[in-house]
């Protein structure tokens, strides 16, 4: 076991009772949720988001908090009204979102396809049905599919009725009780040539059982902003004792989706390291390298924020000095910490003992593990080792409000939110102050070598983020 793994009292009084006590994210996440709203990125909500994590940051003794300001290329929605009927003159509206990366503006009226779960199989079943109508797509997998039948993401789904000629999608959610869900519909994160939107449930289901016995029509008129927006990360740098230029950057993203306030997706992950900055001032700990705490903007259209975080890194060469990334999304109440390196089991495992040890509940589980699709991706593409904790349900099944208008803070549980931020923090500092981390940089080869071993070459091409030839 690495020396340093036991630095002794300090380090056991992040998990403390006391510390427990003094916890601050459950009240700072229902006061922002409350005085702010949603977060999303480019918006005033998502300024008036960046302030509010800056100044508490300051507040909690960081000297060193800054804005690393970024400009891209982002989409909001403007106006959507979707209507359905059994022919154009007896449309009805319906409830609807339009999903992002959906055009500027759209006009359109056409009939109405059922194109079952939208996979590429229901499309070849019948090639050219959908040709010059709107497909209406299932987002999961229809009840009654046949054994074995495997989704898409909704933006692969759009993308398929795109290349079999539909000029509109129409999107059911999975959820029952009329929840809408938005989300990018777009493979690459531009925008794409047909209007894509979400529907309920019980709307949805029902539109198919008229169409199992006559047509439907639908208008679908919208207007969206694409353009370039301005947003901020917040970092808050705690400098390391001994290995200043060695960094553990502990992030989380900040922003939402503007249908609810984003209190699971992602307030309990970014206001989890917000507290954990919180704690490691309060009980002044300084562990030998450097902490950054991190909360990006833009993750949500596409990673916004860390690729900029990356790129400034890369170009100011102290890329690196990052010794390792964990990343909180949605994290909550963790059984585990997980790593993408293999070699980081017996460091982790031996941090988590000591988190066992202070709470039975927390299992000390370890996974050695590669996805996508939230901040650590724009670091693992780089080579920088990546992880974080793991293993907790989401509370009030807050999954079925992933996303939608119904992530709200009344979804939130304390304890499992106090739970992240204690064992997190033993986490950081645990690799922050040991003397030497089991995970090394990859070089470009090893990192292509490493996303092929994890599977990941696919969807990383889908995405258009291949940046290799083969
Ligand atoms: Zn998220």
């Amino acid at each position: 076991m690495p020396r340093k793994t036991r630095p002794g009292k300090k380090f056991l009084a992040v998990s403390t009772p006391k510390c427990k006590k003094n916890s601050q994210a459950y009240s700072t996440l229902q006061q922002a949720s409350a005085t702010i709203g949603h977060r999303l990125t480019g918006s005033e909500n998502g300024k008036k988001a960046e302030e509010y994590a800056f100044n508490l940051l300051k507040e909690y003794g960081f000297k060193d908090v800054r804005y690393q300001p970024f400009e891209v290329e982002s989409w909001s929605r403007g106006k959507l009204r979707v209507l359905v009927g059994p022919d154009a003159a007896h449309l009805q509206e319906v409830k609807s979102v339009s999903l992002a990366h959906s055009p500027v503006k759209a006009d359109l009226t056409a009939t109405v396809i059922d194109m079952g779960n939208g996979l590429e199989a229901d499309y070849q079943a019948r090639p050219n049905v959908v040709k010059n109508k709107i497909a209406l797509v299932y987002l999961g997998v229809l009840p009654g599919s046949a054994p074995g039948t495997g989704t898409l993401h909704r933006s692969e789904k759009t993308a398929l009725a795109t290349k079999y000629g539909a000029k509109g999608i129409i999107i059911i959610n999975t959820v029952a009780g009329g929840t809408l869900l938005t989300g990018t519909a777009s493979v690459t994160g531009k925008l794409i040539p047909i209007p894509a939107v979400c529907i309920g449930k019980e709307d949805g289901m029902n539109f198919k059982k008229q169409l199992a016995s006559g047509p439907l029509t639908a208008t679908i008129s919208m207007t969206n902003f694409s353009g370039v927006i301005k947003a901020r990360n917040v970092i808050a740098t705690l400098p390391g004792k001994s290995l200043p230029n060695e960094k553990i950057v502990v992030g989380g993203h900040l922003d939402t989706w503007d249908l609810a306030t984003g209190a699971i997706d992602n307030g309990i992950g970014s206001f989890s390291v917000i507290d954990m900055a919180r704690t490691f001032k309060a009980l002044h700990l300084q562990p030998q390298r450097t902490v950054e705490f991190v909360l990006f903007m833009g993750e949500e259209e596409g990673l916004l924020g860390s690729k900029a975080y990356v790129a400034e890194a890369t170009k100011n060469k102290t890329i690196d000095q990052i010794a390792f990334m964990l990343n909180y999304d949605m994290t909550n109440d963790p059984k585990g910490y997980n790593a993408t390196d293999e070699f980081c089991k017996p460091l982790f495992q031996a941090i988590g003992a000591l988190a066992s040890k202070l709470d039975t509940t927390f299992k000390n589980n370890f996974s050695s593990r590669a996805g996508l699709h939230s901040d650590h991706q724009s670091f693992m593409l780089h080579g920088v080792p990546t992880g974080g904790s793991f293993g907790g349900a989401l509370p009030n099944k807050g999954r079925d409000c992933y996303h939608a208008d119904c992530d709200s803070f009344d979804l939130v549980d304390e304890s499992g939110l106090k739970n992240t931020v204690r064992f997190s923090s033993m986490l950081v500092y645990g690799l922050a102050d040991v003397q030497k981390i089991p995970a090394k940089h990859l070089n470009d080869a090893e990192t292509k070598a490493f996303l092929i071993r994890n599977n990941l070459k696919e969807p990383l091409q889908i995405a258009g983020e291949w940046r290799w030839t083969d």
